[in-house]
């Protein structure tokens, strides 16, 4: 088993839960856990059982989550459509015969 880094982890402070206090947070049973261990984000102390920051926890909650397509359409925006044939580019900027010189404001008369 090769060290991975913890870029996922945010913990400021170590607060690490154990099987079962990770299965409480993420209200399943703690054989769930040890049975998907090999998958799952953990941190191992030699022989010491696995162990949790909230980060893993976070984690595994992200490689669970079930998202219909139309949930996830609320949260992406609508997917592209495969079928569509992507617009050619135009430039956002006007031709240049297009430009016209820019309108000065007008004064007022004094006075008005
Ligand atoms: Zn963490």
């Amino acid at each position: 088993m090769t060290a991975w880094t913890r870029r996922h982890c945010l913990c400021v402070e170590v607060r690490n839960l154990d099987y079962d206090e990770a299965a409480a947070a993420l209200k399943i049973k703690a054989d769930w856990l040890r049975d998907h261990i090999g998958q799952l984000p953990h941190q191992k102390f030699g022989r010491n059982a696995a162990v949790f920051c909230m980060c893993d926890l976070r984690l595994i909650q992200a490689m669970q989550t079930v998202m219909p397509p139309e949930a996830a359409e609320l949260v992406d925006g609508p997917a592209p459509k495969p079928a569509d044939t992507p617009e050619p580019a135009t430039s956002a900027v006007p031709a240049y015969a297009a430009l016209r010189p820019s309108q000065g404001r007008r004064r007022e008369p004094a006075g008005v």
